[in-house]
């Protein structure tokens, strides 16, 4: 069957690879989930991957067969598994457990280990093919409902996570009620980070480059939350406005900016930083300022990666939520289909060139 892989460490070599079609029996003790691949998802992370700036193939190959947001229909289940059936709309976890202790109890996403294993990232072969295969602890059911959310529940497991994790971490406050977020950007991380801290009751503004009217700042606005174009209002403007806020989400991609926006957030606040930034930049940073200013104040940086199933299962309710509170407005996140595996070319293309799109996605099959 058809691929989309790359050859990790060299440059721009996305390409079609032959690869054999999985089996349900390739997962022992009868617990094959055997998935039919209808679309996948690229973001940043493929694009540094295709650009040799991350990413390694699986032991014992070349390639690496990309792509880990996934949405397909089960096509058939070994004879020991229990609560997902033929037919079934199904997404996929990323993350492999390693062998530290938070791997252990299916908390892969905190593994201690140094070494990661993740399905069309590290180590391990994505989902950008026609079937894959896996346990079903990794296999998240989609309610038929949400279907037309299909790839973006991958990055949505990401952004719940990250909130969730600061919530957690909040609890050294004993009573925490945070009013205030900022996220800033305003990709699909930063909107979907906005929907889940916009339900949890917070008010949200949502800070990118880009002046109003951008189909970003719609959506943004579809869910009730603040658009603000750092063009016309800078974040330390903002601040001036309505005050520091109690959390800072950072989904800019730009390292500068995350930890810039370490000298505006409130007292005891929690900022999250969950962007994957591949490159090389160096920036000086008032240390002095912010040393005094983080101790005086008890603030916290929380960094985030990855999802496990209870993360991917919380973003399914959330836009669950959301299609009753703000209905329609996720799935405009979806701006970018390219049909095929074939159009692999398009596909990077629109991930390198495409400035305005907020999700790329393969549409591999129909049911
Ligand atoms: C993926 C995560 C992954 C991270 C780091 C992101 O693009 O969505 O699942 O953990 O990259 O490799
Ligand atoms: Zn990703």
């Amino acid at each position: 069957m058809k691929a989309i892989a790359v050859y990790p460490r060299q440059k721009n070599s996305v390409h079609l690879e032959d690869v054999p079609k999985p089996s349900v029996t390739d997962i022992p003790d009868g617990m094959g989930v055997l998935v039919k691949v209808l679309k996948v998802g690229v973001d940043a992370t493929d694009r540094e991957i295709n650009d040799a700036l991350y990413g390694n193939a699986p032991p014992g190959f070349n390639y690496l067969v990309l792509g880990h947001e996934s949405f397909g229909v089960v096509e058939a289940v070994g004879p020991n598994v229990r609560g997902i059936k033929v037919g079934d709309y199904v997404t996929a976890t990323v993350r492999r457990p390693g062998g530290s202790i938070y791997d252990v109890i299916g908390t892969y996403d905190m593994t201690s280990e140094e070494t990661y294993y993740e399905r069309g990232i590290n180590l391990r072969h994505g989902y950008l093919t026609e079937y894959f295969v896996d346990h079903p602890e990794y296999i998240v059911k989609v309610p038929p409902g949400l279907k037309h959310l299909h790839v973006l529940m991958e990055p949505m497991s990401c952004a719940a996570k990250a909130v969730y994790q600061a919530f957690e971490v909040q609890r050294r406050m004993r009573v925490w009620r945070p009013q205030k977020a900022f996220v800033l950007g305003a990709g699909q991380i930063g909107l979907l980070a906005s929907l889940v801290l916009k339900l949890k009751g917070l008010e949200v503004y949502t800070l990118a480059r880009s002046l109003p009217g951008t189909l970003s700042s719609e959506i943004v606005a579809g869910m009730d939350c603040n658009y603000i174009s750092t063009t016309q209002e800078t974040m330390a403007d903002l601040v001036k406005r309505v005050g520091k806020p109690d959390i800072i989400f950072d989904a800019t991609g730009n390292s500068q900016i995350a930890v810039d926006s370490m000298s505006l957030l409130g007292h005891n606040g929690v900022l999250v930083w969950t962007s994957i930034t591949g490159g090389v930049r160096e920036t000086t940073i008032p240390s002095d300022k912010i040393n005094i200013e983080w101790v005086l104040g008890n603030k916290l940086l929380l960094g985030s990666v990855n999802a496990n199933r209870e993360h991917f299962e919380a973003g399914i309710r959330d836009f669950a939520m959301a299609e009753v509170m703000y209905p329609g407005v996720m799935q405009r996140i979806l701006t970018n289909p390219v049909e095929g595996l074939d159009n692999y070319k398009e596909m990077m293309r629109l991930l390198v060139e495409e400035k305005s799109a907020l999700k790329v996605y393969v549409n591999v099959q129909g049911e």
